[in-house]
């Protein structure tokens, strides 16, 4: 079955192991295919710690590698129509300080489907869910979020605090994501959604991810599996409809520190394959289709 993956941090990845020859190939697009991860996002982490300059340099960079590579790169409605490959988000934008015209017409060059405002951290766009701030969303946030909305790029809520979510829900008139986060009702994690979180993404038309983060599936690691993660794609189904369930697995086995984070079954892209006989135990076989790749395609065939 072919996978659609929302969240996977490969940009960060390959400019942090800039000095390993063919990182993406090796490292990256093998267990893809092992895992027939057929869409991919290649997603730039800040974590609040980057300049504007840094940011940059890792999303030039990674686009330098995947245009050097064989796999296609997915920009338009027709690119998710006809072919199959990676595509380019932001996970945060904490070296964003102003100017956000200029940022944002970056992003689009750089051909960015999904970015979020924040990391966990709180910035000059918004608070994360572990961020230190008396607001939610900024004013300048509000006004990224409005040139995202006028170019095509669609709006990631995962990190975002609860106060950010809901100043962000005012304002947002496109469907938005929140592309690798689980169902705070069976796990009650910081970076898990609320109902009526899960309510107000569905009413947007926007998909959710599921993460494969230990930590974000349960508390008990009895628990920690890819069982209980397709428990979570069956609850926020039965709540807004299975047509707004996607996966997000964020692996992290490429990190130095990925050991054992990743649910059981689910330890890399390699083993992707694992979600899909998990969720033929909660869903139909069309129902799977529509969660693995299927919602995701639609969206930007739809959107983009
Ligand atoms: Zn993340």
């Amino acid at each position: 079955m072919k996978i659609a993956d929302l969240h996977a941090d490969i940009g960060y990845d390959l400019l942090r192991n800039k000095q390993i020859e063919n990182r993406f190939e090796t490292e990256h697009l093998s267990k893809l295919k092992q895992g027939e991860v057929e869409y991919c996002s290649i997603a730039n982490y800040f974590d609040g710690s980057q300049t504007l300059e840094e940011m940059k340099e890792m999303m030039d960079h990674a686009l330098e590698i995947i245009e050097a590579s064989d796999v296609e790169l997915l920009k338009t409605k027709e690119d998710f129509k006809t072919k199959t490959g990676v595509f380019m988000t932001v996970e945060g934008m904490c070296g964003v300080k102003d100017h956000p015209e200029d940022w944002v017409k970056f992003m689009k060059e750089h051909h960015v489907l999904i970015a979020s405002l924040c990391w966990n951290e709180a910035n000059a766009l918004a608070k994360g869910a572990k961020g230190e701030a008396d607001y939610g969303l900024t004013a300048l946030g509000a006004r990224v979020i409005e040139l995202m909305e006028e170019n095509n790029i669609f709006l990631d809520v995962s990190h975002v605090s609860d106060d950010a979510f809901y100043d962000i829900m005012k304002v947002a008139k496109k469907p938005v994501f929140a592309t690798h986060s689980n169902a705070r009702a069976l796990c009650p994690a910081a970076r898990n959604l609320k109902d009526d979180q899960i309510d107000l993404i569905g009413k947007t038309g926007g998909l959710i991810g599921m993460n494969g983060y230990v930590n974000f599936i349960s508390e008990n690691p009895a628990c920690q599996d890819a069982d209980h993660l397709a428990q979570h794609a069956r609850y926020i189904a039965d709540r807004i409809g299975v047509q707004h369930v996607a996966l997000g697995f964020d692996f992290m086995d490429y990190f130095d520190d990925g050991e054992g984070k990743m649910a059981k079954g689910l330890q890399s892209a390699a083993c992707a394959q694992n979600m899909v006989e998990a969720l033929r135990k909660y869903f139909t076989e069309k129902e799977v289709e529509m969660i693995c790749y299927q919602n995701v395609c639609n969206f930007f065939q739809k959107n983009l």
